[in-house]
């Protein structure tokens, strides 16, 4: 049964109210293309009432910023309860929102509570320095919550990406509009509302869906925002640093594309690395940043490892999300299932082997069988964009060297890997591949404790780990005169 859908309205200033405009947009759930909500579609008219509610929110004397670090810490801990009460519902709602397999919603929620769990312990710790400066002075800083911020999310992990960053605003002490992804919208909402139950006050979170060009672009802009938080594609990423630095200052945490190479050498075990590899470019239909969409196998190896490779993908399960024996659900929408595609259609003109896969499945819903190409080349289409789809291209290497200089020949940096039984081959790869993380003999896996983000132009700035506070406060320096003598 699908489930109840509770919110469908903007949040602002602690009501449910509708657009000014009055606009609805559909809201369609990816395994069947159908509509199943109308939600209010906020544009710059709601952007600024959110963001006059968040800095009203914010002012010096308000309940947020009066209140104990420690009880902020006590509220999140709150809103970590009711996720994990509401656990199997929020994943419903994502899985009938997104098409995610509900098998993964499910494991997301608990990953969202650890994380809830993890930045909330944070609060009560955000600390500055003394410091014996010269002169007879003595010197500390202050952290403090750098104001109202814009968090702009993807479609891909909606409630991951919710929690992830609202949380990490709000145990800073900031404020926040939210401009979840007009592809997702449902879940923020629910979340939202999950905030004020456990004690967030009023004006403290708002959330406005709508379009980029709209309400994303509003909040980019605005001059009372002094953050923007961005995760999504490397393209929209630019336009809001651009976009960030034309009226105010605002500070950028981005968290963009990727076009991640996993290196699969001679000695490694295929037993464990041919399921990894698949699994990492997979995934979520392979709608994940950090997708191993270039695979190098080294020439001793190819062709064996090809074959099981085509074998694995062949037996992968396509269909209904809410299907428990499922492991790959719809891709987000039409768009993205054309756009995927077509990049199959160019990888096979371009001269790439199509092993298996690549074909829509069924004519209902957005469904694509997961592909894998061999024979793939530096220069080709496929090896060269993100595709964001169940694409495993793989290309052949000779050297540890060579494949180094071809990993890292990309404009992106989000993840990298290696299955290899040689601690040498691990050390240089590590050492020298260009990425925000890297991983030896797995992928995938990790979580809120470990720094996250992009080299080059997968993004500007790390979020988790226990310095993902950081990005969201400001140092002041208070520097005071000692008395000369007792
Ligand atoms: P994708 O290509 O994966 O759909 P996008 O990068 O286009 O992702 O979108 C991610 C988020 O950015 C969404 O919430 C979207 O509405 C928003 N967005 C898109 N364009 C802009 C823009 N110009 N300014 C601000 N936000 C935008």
């Amino acid at each position: 049964m699908a489930p109840q859908i509770k919110y469908t309205k903007l949040f602002i200033d602690n009501e449910w109210v509708d657009a000014k405009s009055g606009k609805t947009f559909e809201t369609r759930t990816p395994s069947t293309g159908s509509v199943i909500a109308k939600v209010a579609e906020g544009d710059k008219a709601d952007i600024d009432l959110a963001v006059a509610a968040a800095k009203r929110a914010f002012h010096r004397n308000s309940e947020w910023r009066l209140m104990d670090a420690s009880q902020r810490g006590r509220i999140l801990n709150k809103f970590a309860d009711l996720v994990e009460r509401d656990a199997q519902y929020l994943a419903e709602l994502e899985s009938a929102n997104n098409g995610m397999v509900l098998t993964t919603a499910v494991a997301f929620m608990s990953s969202a509570v650890k994380s809830v769990r993890y930045v909330a312990s944070l609060a009560d710790k955000i600390q500055g320095d003394t410091i014996p400066t010269d002169g007879n002075t003595m010197t500390y800083t202050l952290k403090q919550p750098i104001g109202v911020c814009g968090l702009i999310l993807p479609w891909n992990v909606p409630v991951l990406m919710f929690i992830n960053k609202v949380t990490t605003a709000l145990t800073a002490g900031c404020t926040v509009v939210v401009k979840p992804a007009e592809q997702t919208p449902l879940t923020a909402l629910a979340l939202a509302a999950l905030l004020v139950e456990a004690g967030v006050p009023k004006g403290v979170v708002n959330v406005v869906n709508g379009f980029g060009p709209g309400a994303g672009v509003a909040l980019t802009h605005h001059n009372d925002v002094a953050k923007i938080s961005f995760t999504g594609s490397a393209e929209v990423g630019k336009l809001i640093q651009q976009a960030a630095g034309k009226n105010n200052l605002k500070r950028v945490t981005l968290e963009l594309g990727g076009k991640s190479p996993l290196i699969i050498m001679n000695d490694a075990d295929l037993n464990i690395a041919v399921p990894y590899a698949a699994n990492a470019v997979f995934f979520n239909q392979g709608q994940i940043c950090i997708a191993a969409s270039r695979l190098f196998v080294q020439s001793g190896i190819y062709d064996k490892f090809v074959e099981a490779a085509t074998n694995y993908a062949k037996s992968i399960k396509v269909g209904n999300p809410a299907d428990a024996s499922t492991q790959n659900g719809p891709q987000i929408d039409e768009e993205m299932m054309k756009k995927v595609l077509k990049y199959i259609e160019t990888g096979k003109k371009e001269g790439a082997k199509l092993m298996v896969g690549g074909k829509r499945v069924g004519c209902s819903g957005y469904y694509i069988q997961p592909a894998v190409f061999a024979d793939v080349k530096d220069d080709m289409t496929i090896a060269k964009e993100e595709i964001f789809g169940p694409v495993q291209s793989i290309l052949k290497f000779e050297t540890l060297e060579e494949v180094i200089d071809r990993a890292n020949d990309t404009s992106y940096g989000l993840a990298a890997g290696i299955f290899t039984t040689n601690l040498d081959n691990a050390l240089q790869y590590t050492r020298h591949v260009e990425a925000g993380t890297v991983w030896v003999n797995a992928y995938l896996v990790g979580g809120v404790q470990s720094p996250f983000g992009g080299f080059k132009d997968s993004g500007i700035g790390r979020e988790n780990g226990m310095n993902c506070v950081d990005s969201y406060l400001e140092v002041k320096t208070v520097v005071m005169s000692l008395p000369k003598k007792f």
